[in-house]
């Protein structure tokens, strides 16, 4: 999700891949995420329609990450998100039989963001506070009180805030 749509990250501009269907079907096979049943050998095949419709989806769910349900609310319906089993042993998933890649992987993502939510830990899916960054994560610390999407972000905002107090 964070390398399809964010614009900046860790206060540089981003670079997206130049074959981001390749991108994209690298990141779903290294996560062994294929919609059931599986598509080809178990590895994803994209299309470049599908790549560019996967980006959209990923900037759609971003605002979920600040707390947008209503937004969220309308992605659940929008891909169809609904439990259902496939396969045989059926495995549960939360996309229609038959539908459509990007709409299988949009479900699922929905559903798995909704329920995170719905357990009462949306506060632990956050967007990276520092300046120039719009990174999101799902935070597990104990607490829920991780502001920064990682080491370098912490490290510049630390920074920043230190000149801050310099000047005053
Ligand atoms: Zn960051």
């Amino acid at each position: 999700m964070n390398a399809l749509h964010v614009t900046q990250a860790r206060g540089r501009p981003v670079e997206h891949p130049a074959d981001r269907r390749a991108a994209l079907e690298a990141a779903f096979t290294r996560h062994d995420w294929t919609p059931v049943p599986a598509v080809g050998e178990g590895r994803v095949r994209l299309t470049e329609e599908s790549a560019d419709r996967l980006a959209g989806v990923a900037a759609e769910l971003h605002p979920a990450f600040g707390g947008d349900v209503a937004a969220l609310n309308r992605a659940l319906v929008r891909h169809g998100a609904v439990p259902s089993l496939h396969g045989d042993p059926p495995v549960l998933a939360f996309h229609r039989p038959g539908t459509d890649l990007v709409d299988a992987w949009a479900a699922d993502a929905c559903t798995a963001l909704a329920m995170v939510i719905g357990v009462g830990q949306g506060r632990r899916l956050r967007s990276c506070e520092a300046d120039g960054c719009e990174l999101v994560f799902f935070d597990v610390t104990r607490n829920a009180s991780r502001r920064f999407c990682g080491l370098s972000c912490q490290n510049r905002a630390k920074a920043t805030a230190y000149r801050a107090r310099r000047r005053t």
